[in-house]
């Protein structure tokens, strides 16, 4: 795996691809056997044999240990090398517990510690954000689109001016926002036209504002 010199200072703590999906598959067979029921939901951790998923490399890194603690900027930097793109701010840990159900506390600012593997968030709700939208079912959406935002076109991956100059990455639109985030409610619009038109514009399944 290639590591850029960005990187360096966090190089003794790199886990192995060996280490990343020991960690995945022991959250997924909790996940199976108890926390599935529960409606937390897991995250796939590769899109093909070697193509991995953010979400899925946050979950692994964050769940390795019970107790263990992550500092925001090494999970940012362990996602970056395991997707192989630059380091940039990733939301995944908020949304692992606040809308997947994964027990990992925010005790202090910039700090995740998984609380328990076996029990969901306590806080989690998983009705209102999630719909029953499966991880497989958002990388269709994303997979039929080709990457790309339905409402302005930008590719999930690239460095666009459009969402300041940083990484676009995908997020999950409602089409109507008076309804769940189902596979017929959903659509892929990068992080700018998720949060602009968040809860005020309905869209067709095209991605075209509805009037
Ligand atoms: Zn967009």
């Amino acid at each position: 795996m290639k590591i850029t010199s960005q990187t360096n200072r966090f190089e003794e703590k790199i886990p192995s691809k060996k280490e990343i999906e020991f960690w995945y598959n022991n959250a997924k067979k909790i996940w199976e056997e108890s926390l599935k029921k529960q409606g937390v939901s897991l995250p796939l951790l590769k899109r093909n044999e070697s193509v991995y998923i953010q979400s899925g490399v946050a979950l692994s890194f964050l769940t390795r240990k019970v107790g263990a603690i992550t500092t925001k900027k090494e999970l940012d930097w362990v996602v970056s090398i395991f997707m192989n793109i630059p380091t940039h701010d990733i939301q995944d840990g908020r949304h692992l517990s606040d809308q997947k159900g994964w027990n990992i506390s925010k005790e202090k600012r910039g700090i995740y510690i998984c609380e328990d593997i076996n029990i969901p968030y306590p806080y989690f709700n998983n009705h209102r954000e999630s719909g029953n939208l499966t991880e497989e079912n958002w990388e269709e959406i994303k997979r039929k689109y080709k990457y790309i935002c339905y409402t302005c076109g930008t590719k999930e991956g690239e460095i666009n001016s459009r969402v300041g100059g940083a990484i676009v990455i995908l997020q999950k639109g409602h089409m109507d926002y008076d309804k769940p985030l189902t596979y017929d409610n959903t659509i892929a619009q990068c992080q700018y036209c998720n949060q602009r038109y968040k809860n005020r514009v309905k869209f067709d399944i095209k991605g075209y504002i509805k009037i």
